[in-house]
This record gives C-alpha cells, sequence and structure tokens, in this order.
C-alpha cells in the first residue's frame, strides 16, 4: 500500500476530484478526514469510502474561513493525532463575464475560497508537519492558471496564484522534510463544469480542446495527487503536475 496508516486531510471532499481522491488514498491505506462547505456531499464520501473498508471522518469547514480551518486541524489531530497529507483541493468557478462587469465581492469570493483557502490550508497544517518532521501538501491549480481564458479572470488569477505560493512554501519548508506541490487538471467531468457542458456553441471545443481529445475523469486525476501524497515523490517539491491531456499544448 502506497499511502499505509498515513493521515490525508482532503478539503472539497464531496466534490469529484476530492472524493476520487478520497477513495483513491483510502484504497492505498490513508485514513481519511473528509471536509467541505457541503455537510451532505462531505458525509457521502465518508459513506462511500467506509463502504470500501476504508476509514474517514467528516469536519465541515469552509476554506476561506481562518477559525473554521484552525478547527479542521483540531479535529484532525484529537481523531488521529498525526496529519501527513493535504490536500488543498476545494475550489469554485465564477460567472462568466467580462471583468470589468465583475462585482467587487464576486472576485473577493472566488480569490477568497482559491487562493486564501490554499494558503490557510498550509498556515495551520505546516505548524504539525514541522514538528512531525514530514509531511505532503497538494495544492490544486488549473490548466487555466498557466493560459488566458476569456471571461475567467478571477478563477484564472486565483490559480495562477497557487502556482507561486506553491513555489514559495516548498522553499521555505524544503529543510523540514515537507514537500509542496500543485496539480494542474485541464477539463475534467466534475460538477464545476456543468455550465460549459450546457453550452452548445462552446462544449464541443472546450472538451476536445487538447491532445487527447477528451475530457478526464477525476480518478485520472486521483492517481496523480496519490503519487504526489506518496513517499514516491520523494525528491519532488515546488512542482506542478500537469493532469490536462495535453492541455497546455493545444
Ligand atoms: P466540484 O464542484 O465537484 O468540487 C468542489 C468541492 O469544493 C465541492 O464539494 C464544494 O462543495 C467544495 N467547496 C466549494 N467551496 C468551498 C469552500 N469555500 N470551502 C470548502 N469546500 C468548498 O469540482 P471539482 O472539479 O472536483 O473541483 C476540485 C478542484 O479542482 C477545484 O479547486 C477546481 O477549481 C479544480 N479544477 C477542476 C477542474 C475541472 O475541470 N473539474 C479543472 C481544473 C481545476
Amino acid at each position: 500500500m502506497r499511502v499505509k496508516d498515513k493521515v490525508a486531510i482532503i478539503t472539497g471532499g464531496g466534490g469529484g476530484i476530492g472524493r476520487a481522491s478520497a477513495l483513491r488514498l483510502a484504497q492505498e491505506g490513508a485514513r481519511l478526514v473528509i471536509s467541505d462547505v457541503n455537510s451532505e456531499l462531505g458525509l457521502e464520501t465518508v459513506e462511500l469510502v467506509k463502504e470500501k473498508d476504508g476509514e474517514a471522518i467528516f469536519v465541515k469547514a469552509n476554506v476561506a474561513n481562518p477559525a473554521e480551518i484552525q478547527n479542521l486541524v483540531k479535529e484532525t489531530l484529537a481523531e488521529y493525532s498525526q496529519i501527513d497529507i493535504l490536500f488543498n483541493n476545494a475550489g469554485i468557478g465564477n460567472s462568466e463575464v467580462k471583468l470589468a462587469d465583475l462585482s467587487v465581492d464576486e472576485w473577493e469570493h472566488v480569490i477568497d475560497v482559491n487562493l486564501k483557502g490554499v494558503f490557510l490550508g498550509m498556515k495551520f497544517t505546516i505548524p504539525y508537519m514541522e514538528k512531525q518532521g514530514s509531511g505532503s501538501i497538494i495544492n490544486t491549480s488549473s490548466l487555466l492558471g498557466f493560459k488566458g481564458q476569456k471571461y475567467m479572470a478571477p478563477y484564472n488569477a486565483s490559480k495562477g496564484g497557487v502556482i507561486r505560493l506553491t513555489q514559495n512554501a516548498a522553499l521555505e519548508y524544503g529543510n523540514k522534510n515537507i514537500r509542496i506541490n500543485a496539480i494542474a487538471p485541464g477539463v475534467i467531468d466534475t460538477t464545476i463544469i456543468d455550465g460549459w457542458k450546457q453550452n452548445d456553441r462552446k462544449w464541443p471545443i472546450i472538451s476536445r480542446a487538447n491532445a487527447l481529445g477528451r475530457i478526464g475523469q477525476p480518478e485520472e486525476v486521483a492517481n496523480a495527487v496519490l503519487f504526489l501524497a506518496s513517499d514516491e515523490a520523494s525528491f519532488i517539491t515546488g512542482s506542478t503536475i500537469h493532469v490536462d491531456g495535453g492541455g497546455l499544448t493545444f
């Protein structure tokens, strides 16, 4: 087993990529803390993990709220007394409007969840990983963190920020044996892309805009998360793994 007995926190664990990663990590022996702002979805993931004989608890938390993330860390330590893996996965899209038509509130909300959320996750788990002398953090960026796409300004800015934040954090904590990497998924079949799917004009283009000519499945992202979380990635830090079917080459 590739992550046997390691304790992993997964934010946004009720969603497509978070859930697939929970199941994959549990299959390889990890003990999980599923966190989400949506309790129903998070608890469903816990049930699915348990159905496969995995170990998981649910802790509700909004990643943009410092007190709730502190509580998530506290509950994790109360249950398992250690934190080995943090998958900073929670994220949201934005209304597809031109930059000048975007409300300031929406700008702040997207940056709060997608970028500040990643900062808070690291801020409150790293002190425990430092004490342990080890840890692996995986932050979720996006193909759109690497290139522009019309009407996605706050999302793209937040996901680009995740890359730099990941590199900074990797530099600061490498000497504590904490590895910090990012993943950059392309178009993956989860509810976050429902709006695109319903757009008859855009979807045929977006769904094939990569070298493989298809969208990805959450399980294909989960495999990259498992690799980065495991000791197999022991000399990898500050990196971003693209899981995008070659979307960046397109
Ligand atoms: P999803 O909508 O299925 O899952 C997102 C989960 O995050 C949901 O369960 C939601 O309840 C939770 N969430 C939302 N706001 C939250 C908050 N403030 N605090 C805690 N939880 C919150 O989408 P997904 O595709 O599984 O997204 C996971 C991550 O992958 C996101 O960061 C997303 O930006 C990123 N991503 C997705 C794609 C894609 O095409 N699906 C591509 C690139 C990056």
